[in-house]
């Protein structure tokens, strides 16, 4: 099971970090020291296996290609017949197929015709393309400048028996699962999911389907928190809107931290909120609430409550998704057992906006990454960058992340982007 872990707070204090103003990175760094990987396994059907992780190397069981086989439509002969300048007739001594294969050998001054795939027949060494032979039929000729081996594909090539195919800790594709099959195997062990349980706080937050009164809004956080964290692998649980009430939070984090893993709220951690849901969260586990040196998502909590993993993060529906994309999503890719965890990528490009930006903490602004008309990528930031604006969020397809020190961006210059849509 999991091993003790060390003390958030004794962490904290030997670490000498500003909770007031915790930079990205060292957010990041504490909260890995605390993961444990989940380590039940299941096995599964390899189809019912993609996105899965991987709880066992693939071992191959047999050599990838099993023999040695024709990569060309051709001909398959004995480099010794050819002549290095001028031409050779061969006889024609039959065919090899994909799936039939020629039952003879190759004598010499003899040769088979070869489809791609066919097994290479005893005798022969190399393949010729049909394109550089005359056949008729019974006779074969072929020209001279051919390489001894050459269009073979050989047994083993790809992979040999015994090979690790595939590591443990990789989440399954289409290419994964594809090539499990090709080794014949049709069940695989998997980590079990990641169970997440999730509720948002507020007392003017109603649930689809509720008429809002006069100062009620929308709860569109537990939608966008069920969105990512189904696209992440994890088992969901959707706990509701609970009322910033101190009997029903205690309640709900209990039941929360008892039937899941992760358990992860959104609204309460901000200044004056967070005093109240502090004590709570105080008497439950170890919680450490940090003002992080990021825009938006200023506040988070992280810690334990019982065994779950606990994340607070703050209420406005941006700096959900952008602290779950930043802190959240590679904290639960590492729970659910991937090795390693595949960082988010990010690169540069020119934007064609001017940004505003105070030096003092790292920004994601919402940005759009489009192609000109010459094939040519930049990005421009989506409008209003209010971190209530959720439209920003749908419009955009990457963050813009501005650093630390980083101060006002005029058209042109080179930013820093991730992209979204590889991000879950
Ligand atoms: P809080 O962090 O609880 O102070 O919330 C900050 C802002 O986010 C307030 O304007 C809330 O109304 C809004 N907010 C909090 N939770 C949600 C939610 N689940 N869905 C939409 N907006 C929310
Ligand atoms: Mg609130």
């Amino acid at each position: 099971m999991n091993n003790p872990a060390p003390s958030l707070r004794a962490i904290s204090c030997a670490d000498d970090y500003d909770p007031n103003s915790m930079p990205v990175e060292k957010a990041r760094e504490v909260i890995a020291r605390f993961l444990t990987p989940v380590v039940a396994t299941e096995r599964v059907h390899v189809r019912a296996a993609l996105g899965r992780v991987l709880a066992e190397d693939v071992i191959s069981p047999l050599n990838v290609p099993a023999h040695d086989n024709s990569a060309m439509d051709g001909y398959a002969v004995r480099h010794a017949d050819l002549k290095p300048e001028g031409e050779v007739t061969l006889d024609l001594t039959g065919s090899a197929f994909a799936g039939a294969p020629f039952k003879g050998a190759v004598g010499a001054g003899q040769c088979v015709r070869i489809m791609t795939g066919g097994v290479v027949p005893q005798g022969a060494d190399t393949i010729v393309m049909q394109e550089h032979a005359k056949s008729d039929g019974e006779r074969v000729t072929i020209g001279p400048g051919h390489r001894k081996g050459q269009n073979l594909r050989r047994a083993g090539e790809d992979l040999t028996a015994g090979q690790v195919a595939l590591k443990r800790g990789l989440a399954l594709r289409p290419a994964e699962i594809g090539l499990i099959a090709s080794l014949g195997i049709g069940e695989i062990a998997v980590y079990r999911r990641l169970r997440v349980a999730f509720f948002s706080t507020g007392d003017e937050l109603v649930s689809i389907g509720t008429q809002p009164e006069e100062g009620q809004i929308f709860d569109s956080n537990r939608y966008t928190l069920h969105g990512m964290l189904t696209r992440l692998g994890c088992e969901v649980s959707d706990l509701g809107v609970v009322r910033d009430d101190p009997r029903l939070l205690e309640k709900a984090f209990g039941d929360a931290a008892a039937a899941a893993d992760v358990v992860i709220t959104s609204g309460g951690v901000s200044v004056g909120e967070a005093d109240f849901v502090k004590d709570l969260l105080n008497k439950l586990g170890e919680v450490v609430f940090w003002k992080i040196a990021m825009k938006p998502g200023r506040p988070l909590a992280y810690g334990k409550i019982g065994s779950a993993h606990f994340f607070g993060l703050p209420g406005n529906p941006v700096s959900v998704m952008v602290t779950f994309y930043e802190f959240v999503r590679d904290a639960l890719l590492k729970l659910s057992g991937r090795d390693p965890v595949p960082p988010l990528p990010t690169f540069k490009v020119p934007c064609t906006s001017a940004l505003k930006k105070a030096p003092g903490r790292t920004e994601f602004q919402r940005g759009v990454l489009e192609r000109d008309s010459h094939g040519t990528w930049s990005v421009r930031v989506t409008g209003e960058q209010g971190s209530g604006i959720l439209r920003s969020m749908s419009e955009a397809n990457c963050f813009i992340i501005l650093p630390t020190e980083q101060g006002n961006v005029s058209p042109g210059a080179l930013v820093e982007v991730q992209v979204m849509e590889s991000i879950v």
